[in-house]
């Protein structure tokens, strides 16, 4: 590559001679004029609007829909269903009349058939499992108010299509109107409903288990990507009541807050959730001893009804088992439960405290956790996020418990608090939650290594995959990457790029500055990659085209070099020239250090714009007095990335005798 480029300025070089010393030639055409083609040169983006301005904040005129639902749920854990009914209240903010909208039906996912069950094979983790699941609607209609006394009810006409719904208005959803949609359904509850809900025994973790209204944005109208297995959930925000009616010996864990404990939790439960309210200790609410004797629940046969509210938020889930121990504590009045079964209890007896500690972590550093509690709830699911809601299963090692609770807590940031789209840009939740994340576990356990060493750990890894050509771009739909590969793609790869941003290019105070903001001016909103990218550039005051292009676009290759350095000794001044080299697309800041004879050292850092003229060749000269160079090194810390480090130096160490 750098052989060739050295050619052609040799040849345009030797053309121009020619032409000097001889009378000018009739008009050869000129070589084809190509774009700016720099990793530096301006990042197209979409253009600004009254919706999302320049500067990456929500425009004057930002608008999105809301929905806010009414939902009851009865498990039937005979038959092995949920029977669901809904009141969905859908809010039309744009300026466009809708005449119908789209409404995700994802248990059709988990049935046989499925186009999830053609892509992903039986066995793997986002796979169904041959079964014969999915919605079975038994009501659909629309409820228009009349002038005079009771709504009339108009049933409506759908067309399915996988797990999205199209349902067709009774009549057109002017802007500012809202449709109230009624609906009654139910569905068998797969065993495993690719690791995002499901069945253990008697323990049911139910999710995407009502017709959620898809969204309808200005960047993309209605958002109609199927769920497939990798792609997660892209929602608007709005309130919800949620009942939920299970056998009177279940413990239910939902999202929202409890509005009937007299109901469903006997005297001695909540007197000790008032204690565990004021408490920064765990308190167990509900013991192993206590479910074993039927001390624990109010009333021992027929059915219970819990009843959940919730403001907003994006979704609303729930779990339910019979073998629920109940531990709480709490930070600054906000619940930390957690919910385990007694086989899990060995290290699920701290999953209340790591839950505490985590929304402690984010809130203090990014942004203040707005909801009345966090659960972390053990069952089948290896790790998944909902509004206040972690599921989790349970775990051989603490360690690596924690690093599953606090993962899915800090979704409650990404994407439950500032609600990118993840069902196409995975990364704007995972990789901004695994960045999180190491604070947290850094915090938590530093005897495992602190933050620096955390996303020193996830920066060896992203160098290892594009060392091997196997990384992806990150701005990539999670969709149409191979599973195997997702992990770097759309949660490490991103994280290190936030870590190198804050620490290698912005520096954490403008950095931290930066992502508050965003995280701020985008809280309950809906993002693109662009709004964060201007945002950042925005609030940190530097432009980053580079490296927005090179770490989340393309798939940039990092390899810098110590081509020469050429010593001239002049008194007792010992006079240097190095010429650094860039052999890859991808630039980076450069950090080198000069090692002398008498064991000493110096390091100097330049920029990555350093290489904006020329980004193969960097040259700086030095005067050291009474000095003796011995070594010079590129990256001695391991602070950035680089696919071959064996040009990363010149000269030895200094020996010692
Ligand atoms: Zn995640």
């Amino acid at each position: 590559m750098t052989a060739t480029v050295t050619a052609l300025a040799l040849i345009s070089a030797a053309s121009l001679h020619a032409q000097a010393a001889t009378p000018p030639a009739p008009a050869a055409p000129r070589p084809q004029s190509v774009a700016d083609t720099s990793v530096f040169a301006p990042l197209v983006l979409p253009t600004a609007s009254d919706q999302r301005a320049g500067s990456g904040a929500p425009g004057a005129r930002y608008w999105q829909n809301r929905a806010d639902y009414t939902l009851a749920a009865t498990l039937d854990t005979t038959a092995k269903t949920v029977r669901g009914e809904m009141t969905l209240r859908y809010t039309n903010h744009s300026p466009d009349t809708l005449t119908y909208i789209w409404l995700q039906v994802e248990q059709n996912a988990f049935r046989d058939k499925s186009l999830n069950s053609y892509i992903f094979p039986q066995d793997s983790r986002f796979g169904a499992r041959g079964f014969e699941g999915g919605y079975q609607f038994s009501r659909l209609e629309q409820s228009l108010p009349t002038a005079k006394g009771a709504p009339k009810k108009v049933a409506l006409t759908k067309r399915v299509n996988e797990t999205m719904m199209k349902v067709n208005l009774a009549e057109p959803l002017a802007p500012g109107r809202t449709a109230t949609i009624e609906a009654a359904w139910s569905f068998a509850v797969p065993e495993h409903g690719a690791d995002r809900m499901g069945r253990d025994g008697a323990l049911y973790e139910i999710a995407q288990w009502f017709p959620r209204a898809a969204v309808y944005d200005d960047v993309r109208g209605w958002n109609i990507e199927p769920y497939l297995g990798q792609g997660e959930f892209y929602l608007d925000y709005g309130d919800y009541n949620v009942s939920v009616t299970v056998p009177a010996g279940y413990i239910v864990a939902a999202t929202g807050a409890l509005q009937n404990p007299r109901d469903v939790l006997t005297p001695t439960v909540i007197a000790r959730h008032a204690i565990a309210a004021k408490s920064d200790t765990v308190v167990r609410l509900i013991t192993a001893e206590e479910l074993a004797s039927g001390a624990a629940r109010p009333k021992k046969t027929g059915m219970l009804t819990w009843k959940f509210a919730a403001k907003n938020v994006r979704d609303a889930v729930w779990a339910a088992s019979p073998e629920f121990q109940w531990d709480a504590s709490s930070w600054k009045g906000i619940m930390a439960y957690g919910y385990y079964r007694p086989s899990a209890a060995s290290n699920w007896k701290d999953a209340a405290d790591q839950s505490r500690m985590s929304i402690m972590e984010y809130s203090e550093r990014w942004f203040m956790y707005p909801w009345p509690h966090i659960s972390a709830v053990e069952g089948p699911i290896s790790g998944m996020e909902y509004p206040m809601i972690a599921m989790e299963n349970k775990s051989q090692d603490v360690y690596d418990l924690y690093n599953v609770v606090t993962h899915e807590i800090g979704h409650m940031w990404f994407p439950m608090i500032v609600g990118s789209n993840e069902r196409v840009y995975m990364w704007q939740d995972e990789g901004f939650n695994t960045f999180i994340n190491t604070f947290s576990e850094g915090r938590r356990y530093p005897e495992k290594g602190d933050q620096m060493a955390r996303a020193a750990e996830e920066r060896r890894m992203v160098e290892q995959y594009i060392t091997a050509a196997a990384d992806k771009p990150v701005n990539m739909n999670p969709d149409r990457i191979d599973p195997r590969l997702l992990g770097e793609a759309s949660y490490v790869k991103p994280s290190v790029g936030l870590q190198l941003l804050r620490q290698e290019i912005l520096g954490p105070e403008a950095f931290d500055d930066a992502f508050r903001t965003y995280v701020k001016r985008w809280a309950y909103k809906h993002p693109t990659p662009t709004d964060f990218f201007r945002t950042m550039e925005d609030a940190a005051g530097r432009r980053l085209d580079w490296f927005w292009r090179e770490w989340f676009i393309e798939n940039s290759r990092f390899d810098q070099s110590i081509d020469t350095v050429m010593v001239q000794q002049a008194g007792d001044t010992m006079n240097v020239a190095v010429r650094f080299g860039n052999r890859e697309r991808g630039v980076l800041p450069i950090r080198a250090r000069f090692t002398f004879a008498d064991g000493s050292s110096e390091d100097v850092v330049y920029p990555a714009e350093v290489w904006s003229t020329n980004s193969r060749r960097y040259t700086r000269t030095y005067k050291f007095a009474k000095k003796t160079l011995v070594r010079v090194e590129l990256d001695p810390d391991h602070r950035l990335l680089d696919i071959d480090r064996r040009n990363n130096s010149w000269g030895s160490p200094p020996t010692r005798p």
